[in-house]
Formats: C-alpha cells, sequence, structure tokens
C-alpha cells in the first residue's frame, strides 16, 4: 500500500509504540497513586512532557496532555470565554478546522458576536481587515498555523501580536504544523497552541495544549486535579509516553532539514504539471506546508479518482465532504472562491517522512492515467 493521506493521520512510528508497550502491560498503576509502582508511570508523563517540549519550543509546565486536537481547541475556547466572562466577541477564519468553527458556532450561540474573517484565492487572511475587527470587547482570536486541506500557513506571529496588542487572548490551532515545520513557542508566545499526536506519527487519541502563564487557573473537565488542575481524569499514560516518543523524533527529524519530502512533492508537480496542461496545485503562490499539495482538474470527479486509486493500494482524499451521500466541496476552497464543479475534482496529497521519492512517482504516474481516463470519458 502506498500511503499518501498524512493529514488525515499517519502511521505509528514503531519507536512510539515500543514507548506505549509498558503501559499497556506490566506498568499498569495510576500515575497519581502514592507507591513506587505508580512512579514509573509518572516519571514517563513528565518525560514525554519535556520531549514535547522540546519540539514546541515551549517550556514543559505549560502543556497540558489531551486526548487529541479537538479537544485541546475546546479547552482553549473555554479557558478564554472563563478568563474573560464580560467580553463578547470572537475572530475566526471561514477557512479553520470544524473543531475552531465548532466551537465558534457554540459561542455564538451563547451570546458571542462572532467575526469570521474571509480569506483570498491563496487562502490568506487580511491582517488589516483582522486588525479592523478587533476591539475591547474581544475575548479570543483563533487562528490555525496551517491548513489541513492546502497546507497554507498563516502569519501567526503578526497575528497573535496584533491580538495581543488589543488585549485578546490568542490560540493558534498548530495540529497540522506540528512536528511538520520548526516552531517555538518561547518566542512564538501564543496563548494557547493545540497539538494532536496523531498527525505526526504519534497514536490517536492523544494530543496537548499550550497553555500561557498569562490565563487564569481552570478546566473544561470537572473532577480530578491531573494536569495541573487544567484537565480532570487519569492520564492515558501510554498514549502519553508514545506521544513524548513521535515529538522527539520529529524534531529530530525537523532539525536535519532532510529535503526527502519537498522532493517527492516537487516530482508529483512536475510530473503532473506536464502531463495534464489543465491541472492545478491551489495556492502555488502561498507558503505552504512541505507535505501539502491540493490538485484540481477540470471534468473529474475526485470521488472517481480515490475509488481508481484504491483499487491500486493508493490512499489519497478530497477536498470534499461527503455528507448523506451527496459531495459537498469543502468550506475551504468555496472560502477560497473555488467553483464548486472544480472544487469537486480536488484530491489532497499529503506526505510523511515515511514516504519515499520513488512512491511519490508512482502517485503520480497513477493519478495522470486515472485523470485522463476520467477526463476523456467525460467529454
Ligand atoms: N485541527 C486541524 C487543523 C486538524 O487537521 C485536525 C484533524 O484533522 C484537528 C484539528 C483535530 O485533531 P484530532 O483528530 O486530534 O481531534
Amino acid at each position: 500500500m502506498i500511503y499518501w493521506d498524512n493529514n488525515a493521520t499517519t502511521p505509528l512510528l514503531p519507536e512510539a509504540r515500543e514507548a506505549m508497550l509498558p503501559f499497556l502491560g506490566e506498568v499498569y498503576a495510576n500515575p497519581s497513586s502514592p507507591y513506587s509502582a505508580a512512579r514509573g508511570a509518572g516519571r514517563a508523563i513528565s518525560n514525554a512532557r519535556d520531549q514535547l517540549g522540546t519540539l514546541l519550543g515551549a517550556d514543559s509546565k505549560n502543556l497540558i496532555f489531551t486526548s487529541g486536537g479537538t479537544e485541546s481547541i475546546n479547552l482553549a475556547f473555554h479557558l478564554a470565554k472563563l478568563a474573560e466572562p464580560q467580553k463578547q466577541h470572537i475572530v475566526t477564519v471561514s477557512t479553520e478546522h470544524a473543531a475552531v468553527l465548532g466551537c465558534a458556532e457554540q459561542s455564538a450561540g451563547q451570546g458571542c458576536r462572532v467575526t469570521l474573517l474571509p480569506v483570498d484565492e491563496q487562502g490568506q487572511l487580511n491582517l488589516d481587515s483582522l486588525r479592523d475587527s478587533l476591539c475591547d470587547d474581544t475575548a479570543l482570536v483563533s487562528v490555525m498555523a496551517a491548513n489541513n486541506e492546502t497546507g497554507v500557513i498563516h502569519p501567526v506571529q503578526e497575528i497573535a501580536d496584533l491580538a495581543k496588542n488589543c488585549g485578546a487572548y490568542f490560540h493558534c490551532d498548530g495540529s497540522q504544523a506540528a512536528g511538520k515545520i520548526p516552531v517555538s513557542l518561547r518566542s512564538f508566545a501564543p496563548d494557547f497552541y493545540s497539538v494532536s499526536g496523531h498527525k505526526f506519527h504519534g497514536p490517536k487519541g492523544s494530543g496537548a495544549l499550550y497553555i500561557s502563564d498569562r490565563v487564569p487557573a481552570g478546566s473544561l473537565f470537572q473532577g480530578g486535579d491531573q494536569e495541573f488542575g487544567r484537565r480532570a481524569g487519569t492520564e492515558n499514560v501510554a498514549a502519553i509516553a508514545g506521544l513524548g516518543m513521535a515529538a522527539i523524533k520529529a524534531k529530530e527529524f525537523i532539525d536535519e532539514a532532510s529535503s526527502i519530502i519537498p522532493e517527492s512533492l516537487k516530482v508529483i508537480e512536475d510530473i503532473i504539471s506536464k502531463a495534464l496542461p489543465q491541472a492545478r496545485f491551489l495556492a502555488p503562490s502561498a507558503q505552504r506546508l512541505p507535505n501539502t499539495r491540493l490538485l484540481l482538474h477540470p471534468g473529474v470527479e475526485a470521488e472517481a479518482v480515490i475509488a481508481l486509486l484504491d483499487e491500486k493500494e493508493i490512499c489519497v482524499s478530497s477536498g470534499s465532504a461527503c455528507a448523506s451521500g451527496s459531495v459537498e466541496p469543502s468550506h475551504v476552497l468555496r472560502a477560497m472562491g473555488v467553483p464548486d464543479a472544480e472544487a469537486r475534482s480536488a484530491i489532497r496529497l499529503s506526505a510523511s517522512r515515511l514516504n519515499t521519492v520513488e512512491e511519490a512517482g508512482r502517485v503520480a504516474d497513477s493519478l495522470i492515467d486515472i485523470i485522463h481516463r476520467l477526463a476523456t470519458m467525460n467529454l
């Protein structure tokens, strides 16, 4: 199988699996228990916190383990609103992940005014519009570091500065950026940064939220005082240990500055652009994640392309959401002004460091063959 859908999830790294195994077996004591048998579990959590701190350039005391990106995002929104109950305005962007848009919608249902900033055809928001939208009443600005469908990267440092200047909290959804591009939360200094373990070869159901010292105490779940009182509930020690190992391995890969992923993507872009003159890759002039490309081709349906690739044991995904049998173009592509007919052709190619340049060639050749066949059938 050739797996090129790494923005959906990534395979668990063997080293991460190894790091998890003791906590699925002999080291089962509750990390909060007072006896020595529990200390191994406690140490594993604090080791993983240090490892994640190394990846994110953050102090480990600011990192809270959660069940994934979705929970981290919900916790960030909850804490910001808890800290600023008198403020009633939230700013976010139309291309955010459903978790952020859902939290914004929930806040609107609770009486908040939500500004949903538009993006241009490159997926970029206008910083002047952001500045104009901010006011004394703004509790939270939430902007993702990188988009899961297009890979488009936002200038989050400038956005964090704008939010801070108006006294708002800044949450950055780093679920797609963490483990793929360098970050130093110490210098970037957001108030919240969400991370998802399974996006960088950690286990599913693992994640973290960075919370700055500026954010007052509080928690989404009621219960014990685990995770510095920020996240009640007995820790998933195995998942946390796996996430920590995945984080340190991702950091090593980022530091190597290997060209394997950009080379693979370049092979795909070059081969496809030569063979399919009507094809285009979305947002070519935007800064994008090195592992993500979204391919559009008129006259083909992504669902058909994906099914035919699947027969060849190649996994990619579309930029569309398939709900109750009808294929709806994604909100991201709509926000970028891609016509619905073209958006329905969107194929997302997302690589990881476990992919090879040779695989890239095979993915490109298969895509050309399939798109060519489908496009001629539809003439
Ligand atoms: N945010 C972004 C940008 C994502 O791509 C995802 C996952 O697709 C999430 C949040 C949610 O992460 P999780 O699956 O860990 O809940």
